[in-house]
């Protein structure tokens, strides 16, 4: 009963890696036009070459650090006209930074999380969802994360961000009754992308750590769900898609 993306605009943000890039590579197989933000332009390069050889899609690219909230003001007004009318906005982009006890939090990182996880997302979904109103239609979809119930020692901004999307999901939902605009969280639990190399800045030991024994998810199984919610027919709004890897505590 899956719905047609075909020939759907949709914006992916954080599409250079892990559940991002993976969401863009399933969106494209269902025919959507793609717009592929982050910072690293190469890699974003990269993914248009292949999605549109493989699959005849259009993509654009937009290469953007989401903590320049002036900019990302501007992203969606600055896009070429044939993309502006955004379909579906995969707010995906985010990290975690460090795991110290809240006495011991880098204040540089403190900004870096609150900026890209909280900020930039409340500020491109306000703009997304001024278009989407005006023409009665569309879908956000936000990546939140099981960190947002489940909190834990040196989590305390990484939970707290992830608490804020969640809840700035379901608080958008309530705002946005009463239009055609469907609005979903997706709560991942361990999934074995670049995020632990970020999160412990390059020490692959304790990256590794984080997965070992568990048989984490992968990047495809929570595309699949994004996929999933966005292809449901209309009268149907997931809220939230929660997941653990099957042996994560
Ligand atoms: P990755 O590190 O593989 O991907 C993160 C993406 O975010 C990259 O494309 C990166 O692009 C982009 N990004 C980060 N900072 C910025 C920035 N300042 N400006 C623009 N783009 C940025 O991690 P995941 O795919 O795992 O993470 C995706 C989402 O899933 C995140 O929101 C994360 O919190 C969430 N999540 C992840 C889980 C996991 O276990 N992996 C579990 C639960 C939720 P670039 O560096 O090129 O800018």
């Amino acid at each position: 009963r899956a719905v047609s993306l075909a020939n759907k605009i949709i914006l992916i943000t954080g599409a250079s890696s892990g559940i991002g890039r993976a969401a863009a590579e399933q969106f494209a197989e269902t025919g959507a036009n793609l717009i592929l933000v982050a910072r690293r332009a190469e890699r974003l390069q990269e993914l248009k070459s292949k999605l549109e050889t493989a699959f005849g899609i259009k993509t654009h690219t937009v290469t953007l650090d989401l903590q320049d909230i002036p900019k990302v003001e501007k992203l969606i007004p600055g896009l070429p006209a044939a993309f502006q009318e955004v379909d579906i906005l995969v707010n995906n982009a985010g990290l975690a930074l460090g795991k110290a006890p809240a006495q011991d939090n880098d204040v540089a990182d403190i900004s870096v999380m609150l900026d890209t996880n909280c900020k930039s997302l409340a500020v491109l979904t306000k703009c997304a969802a001024k278009g989407m109103i005006a023409r009665n239609r569309g879908h956000i979809i936000n990546i939140s994360s099981i960190a947002a119930s489940d909190h834990y020692a040196g989590g305390s901004i990484y939970c707290g961000t992830k608490a804020f999307v969640t809840a700035f999901t379901d608080s958008l939902r309530h705002d946005l009754v009463g239009t055609n605009i469907r609005v979903t969280a997706i709560s991942p639990g361990a999934v074995q992308t670049e995020f632990s190399n970020i999160r412990f800045k390059g020490n692959q030991e304790a990256a590794d750590a984080v997965y070992s024994g568990i048989q984490p998810l992968t990047a495809d199984d929570i595309a699949d769900q994004i996929v999933y919610a966005a292809t449901r027919p209309a009268n149907v709004q997931i809220a939230d898609i929660i997941s653990y890897a099957t042996y994560q505590a």
